[in-house]
């Protein structure tokens, strides 16, 4: 059984999303089967104190530590297991930050199993004497989880300079609460909240395109045929063939891509659905966005080189 790194979990992970740290448990090595296995591992995270990205440690909280140090280290205590004998329990602990010492985040996290373990931390299934009942546990695939269920304080949302300054104050209310939302694990909310910003969005974004230097005259015919039509619809059907290079490079249109999701029922997704879909359109979002500025300040800059060799 090969040991996870928990690293990316601790980084990155919003409240409530799960992460399968032991596939198939087998506790022939120590393993992620009681608080004390979480202790040491280490994880970047913003430091208030440095002002800055550093590493943090995970430890227990001197009180926890007094209490778990009390417990017979060849068992897995019973407190941690729930009634069908699955690893069930919530631990509280700290995130040091390891180059200062001194700031610190609260963590609660939750660690289940999928199915029942053995209570000796140790074992082996060919049966030394006195450990386990074998048969009790033949055959049993048992996988351990975890998730954050409290952080403190809170993971700041940062939002990208470049998206701040395209949108207007509206907008960038709606883009921080979707992102507040995937953050939090709330996917619903996430994604019709990027349905907004869309559906106010995409025709400004589509006329940015249409005014860029490098982009086909057609895109302007495209937007004043929508201009007379309202027939929003096939300007996005076509418009990928008149895109500047950059926004081709994907393969397919995103700016209908982007569109589309505007269009399906919100009740026929599940909650993980709509974050999955959440998180997807705001890459795309911001690949649209990144590369329309970039195409502006590369034909400011263009400009401005033209006029040093007049
Ligand atoms: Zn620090």
């Amino acid at each position: 059984m090969s040991k996870i790194k928990l690293e990316e979990f601790l980084k990155n992970y919003p409240l409530y999303k799960a992460f399968k740290i032991v596939e198939n448990y087998r506790a022939q090595k120590p393993s992620y089967n009681q608080p004390y296995a979480f202790v040491g591992e280490t994880f970047m995270h913003y430091c208030e104190t440095e002002q800055a990205e550093k590493t943090f440690e995970l430890e227990l909280p001197s009180s926890a530590e007094n209490w778990w140090g009390n417990y017979d280290g060849d068992r897995i205590p019973d407190v941690l297991f729930d009634l069908e004998e699955n690893l069930n329990f919530v631990e509280h602990f700290l995130g040091r930050c390891k180059s200062c010492k001194n700031y610190k985040i609260e963590l609660t996290l939750h660690v289940w199993s999928d199915n029942k373990i053995p209570k000796t931390r140790f074992y082996n299934l060919s049966g030394s004497p006195g450990s386990i009942n074998k048969n009790d546990f033949e055959g049993i695939n048992a996988n351990i989880f975890i998730e954050k269920i409290g952080i403190l304080p809170e993971q700041t949302i940062i939002i990208d300079s470049e998206i701040k300054k395209h949108f207007d104050r509206e907008t960038n209310n709606w883009y921080f609460k979707a992102n507040k939302c995937i953050q939090q694990n709330y996917g619903i909310g996430a994604f019709a909240y990027f349905r907004r910003i869309i559906e106010k969005e995409l025709l400004t974004i589509v006329k940015e395109i249409s005014e860029l230097d490098m982009a086909d005259s057609q895109i302007s015919k495209l937007y004043d045929q929508y201009s007379s039509t309202n027939q929003v619809y096939s300007i996005y059907e076509n418009i990928f063939e008149f895109l500047p290079k950059s926004l081709q490079s994907l393969g397919i249109n995103p700016i209908k891509t982007l569109y589309n999701q505007t269009s399906e029922g919100l009740h026929s997704l599940s909650e993980q659905d709509c974050l999955a879909r959440a998180t997807s359109i705001d890459l795309l979002l911001k690949f649209v966005i990144k590369k329309i500025n970039e195409e502006q300040s590369e034909i400011l800059k263009v400009k401005e080189a033209i006029k040093n060799l007049r």
